[in-house]
């Protein structure tokens, strides 16, 4: 089968096709037609089939171009609907973004009205304290003890320095000589002895006071430091005291009950704000008693 170019559309053809099957051009027509007669009357014929020829061949390719606008209105229909697509996700993006910022705005505002670590944790620590100074329904030692220096930080619960760890929030009924601690339950001597005593000599003085039932009472005894230090508070209040006002402020440094070892015993120095120790010899040291 014989080959043959489309004079129209230029595709490859067979001869014995009637129509072109690209732009449907009458093939066999103009391929076969053997012509006889007048040369000018065939010249016209040619002139006429070369016209026919152009003709169709304009309208074949503005077909062609408009087949091509058909296209390309198709692609571009469909990139609009990928942009709308695509409009639309940025819509849902947007919103969502804003949703997010919402959150976080009123996250940012839930913070700034919440405490914070910082602040929890001072509540956390002022707490344990209140609970480490609540001795309304705890009893301070009252029972002598020897407390060497290696457990004075720890019966004491005062720091290296003697200071203490911590201060307790007193309740005080002040009468004439003797000052109730409601907070402690105990009765403390609002004065004390009028100089510094020896440890003798302030035994002495306590069995004095219970024969004469000073204020009422027989049963006064020698703090431990524990009750002591319940006295203690955290600013010099009583002159250069760390003491409240309502107690004497001669007594500047007490004696306790608890001995150190053989020749020294605890004391507490209101002065100073911490624990101490005196000699036995030491007379200095001045006596507060108090009773349970
Ligand atoms: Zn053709």
């Amino acid at each position: 089968m014989k080959q043959i170019t489309c004079p129209v559309c230029e595709t490859a053809t067979t001869q014995d096709t009637e129509f072109c099957p690209e732009c449907s051009w009458d093939i066999d027509r103009s391929a076969g037609e053997l012509i006889i007669g007048d040369p000018a009357e065939l010249q016209q014929e040619a002139e006429r089939k070369q016209h026919k020829l152009q003709q169709y061949r304009t309208l074949y390719q503005q077909a062609k171009r408009v087949e091509g606008f058909e296209t390309r209105l198709a692609e571009l229909e469909n990139e609009q609907r990928t942009t709308r697509k695509n409009i639309a996700k940025l819509d849902v993006g947007a919103q969502r973004m804003k949703m997010l910022e919402q959150r976080i705005t009123a996250l940012e505002s839930a913070q700034s009205q919440n405490p914070t670590i910082d602040t929890l944790q001072n509540r956390l620590t002022a707490l344990e304290a209140w609970q480490q100074g609540d001795f309304r329904s705890k009893r301070l030692r009252s029972e002598p003890r020897t407390v060497s220096e290696n457990d004075m930080q720890t019966v004491f619960q005062v720091r290296e320095n003697g200071r203490p760890l911590w201060y307790l929030a007193n309740d005080f009924e002040v009468q004439e000589q003797v000052i109730r601690d409601h907070a402690t339950s105990l009765m403390w001597q609002r004065g004390g002895s009028e100089k510094g005593l020896g440890y003798a000599e302030a035994l002495t003085y306590i069995e004095q006071l219970n024969r004469e039932q000073f204020s009422g009472y027989a049963d006064w005894r020698l703090p431990t430091v524990n009750e002591l230090l319940s006295l203690m508070i955290a600013t010099q209040e009583n002159g250069d005291l760390y003491i409240s006002r309502a107690f004497d402020v001669r007594q500047r440094w007490c004696w306790s009950i608890d001995k150190r070892s053989s020749l020294s015993v605890w004391g507490v120095r209101f002065s100073g704000g911490l624990v101490g120790w005196s000699s036995l010899n030491g007379i200095n040291t001045f006596v507060r008693v108090v009773r349970s």
